[in-house]
Order: structure tokens, then sequence, then C-alpha cells
């Protein structure tokens, strides 16, 4: 079986789509990038709304069904790989292996409103906040780019093949990062190394990844004791921020 077949759960619900397209606000004005379009029918809905429709899909044998409008583009080919066309919404029920890297490679492009499907323990991972169980590496590097926000939760019997697991409608909106940070390739190492074991407390977190962060251990001195005898999980983006910031 090819990778991308295992991805290929059809949203059937009429009126989970009817809402998709209503989260959209979309307009003649709106160019919509779609991504993992299927047999289109996400993609007819759309173009009916919207100016332009474009829509990636890598399965070959899907692709001739989805221009179902004049106004639909179809780019048969990997999400990841295929340059991205402009765009100024993402509407998508996404194939959910790629769900990480296919949203930050999205936020690199930037946009106005993603509506975004994924799974729901993903999307719950995606808009957590400190002290939750979800909240992460995920959370922390998502929202440093955009607001999200979870619209609705969607039962896997929406989709034909139902998944094992439900889904979650997303709202995705860039804005500028709510706190400062000197070095964000730094930042975005650190909250890896903070989250890499989130049952230790962050110091021992930080000093087992001491190498892959480039510092010497003598350099935990410098961070308040009080905060990094914490573990990571319960300590907010901002403050997180600042701890990356005292090590460079
Ligand atoms: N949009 C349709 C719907 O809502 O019913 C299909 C959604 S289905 C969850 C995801 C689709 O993404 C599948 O059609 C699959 O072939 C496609 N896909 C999987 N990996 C992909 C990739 N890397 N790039 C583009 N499309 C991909």
């Amino acid at each position: 079986m090819k990778w991308y077949k295992k991805d290929q759960h059809f949203l059937i619900d009429e009126q989970v789509l009817e809402r998709i397209i209503e989260y959209g606000k979309l307009t003649k004005a709106d160019t919509v990038l779609e991504i993992g379009a299927g047999y289109g029918n996400l993609t007819a809905k759309l173009a009916k709304k919207a100016g332009k429709v474009i829509a990636i899909e890598v399965d070959p044998e899907l692709a001739p069904s989805i221009k179902k409008a004049e106004n639909v583009e179809v780019i048969i080919g990997d999400a990841l790989k295929e340059e991205f066309p402009h765009y100024n919404k993402v509407i998508s029920n996404l194939p959910y292996s790629i769900s990480s890297p296919v949203t930050f490679r999205l936020l690199q492009h930037g946009f106005e409103l993603g509506i975004l499907m994924y799974q729901h323990e993903f999307a719950k991972r995606l808009v957590a906040s400190a002290g939750s169980k979800d909240y992460g590496r995920l959370s922390i590097a998502v929202q440093y780019h955009a607001q999200v926000e979870i619209l609705e939760v969607v039962s896997r019997h929406a989709f034909s093949t139902p998944p094992k697991v439900d889904s979650a409608i997303v709202r995705v909106v860039p804005r500028p990062p709510p706190y400062e940070v000197r070095d964000v390739d730094f930042f975005m190492k650190f909250i890896l190394a903070a989250f890499s074991q989130r049952r230790k407390k962050l110091k021992n977190a930080i000093l087992n990844n001491a190498a892959m962060l480039g510092i010497k251990e003598s350099a935990l001195e410098k961070l308040p004791q009080d905060i990094i005898e914490q573990r990571a999980e319960t300590i907010s983006p901002e403050e997180l921020a600042k701890l990356s910031d005292l090590l460079i």
C-alpha cells in the first residue's frame, strides 16, 4: 500500500463540511489553499464561496476527481515538498501523518486564517497552556507564531473510513509573537531540551541536553534556581523564553 493511503479518511458528514466553510468566512476575494484534497468533497464547497482554490493532493488516482469547478487548481504532489502558491486562507482536513511539519511549513509561509482538522489529541497539544498535561514543545512553538483555538471536536464516524480516534477543527490565526526572545532558534532547541524529560526537573533536563544546546554545565548558575527546580510543564512560555535568553 502507498504511504499516503493510510491518511485517506474522507469527511462525509455534510453538516461538518458546511461548518468548516462557515468558519472560513469566505468571500470571492479569498484564495484558499487546501492540503490533501482527497476526491474533492471539501474542495467543491470551498470553490463555491472563494475566488480561487488551490488543492494539493499527493495521490494521482484521486487527483482527477478534485477539479469540479473552474476556479479550482490542482497540484499533484507532496505538501511537504511542493512550493506553496500565494494564498491568504488555508482550509483543510489535513493528512494526520504530516500534521506537525505541515503546520510549521504553513506558519513559515504566512496566511490570514487557517481552519484545519487534526486528530483531537494533536489539537489538544496545539492549544494547551502551562500546567496542562498536553502542554509542551508543540504548544509553545505554534503559539509563538499564532493564536490557536479548538472550534469543535468531530466524531470519527463523520469519516469514511473512520479513523481510530476523533478529530478536531482548529482555527489558526498568525500574529506577531506575544513575547520577545533573543534567539528564536536557540529557544526552540531549549524547549526541545526542556520537554525531553517531562517528569524531571527542568534543571536536569537542561543538564542532560547541555551538549545539544552547546552550553557548559556552569551556565545553569545564571538561571533562577527556584524556577529550574520545577518541571517544564508548569512554566509559562514567557518564563521559558526568559530562561533561554539567560543562557545565550
Ligand atoms: N480533503 C478530503 C476530505 O476532507 O475528505 C481528504 C482528507 S484525508 C484526511 C487526507 C488526504 O491527504 C488524502 O487524500 C491523502 O491522499 C492526502 N495526503 C496524504 N499525505 C499527503 C501529502 N504529504 N501531501 C499531499 N496530500 C497528502
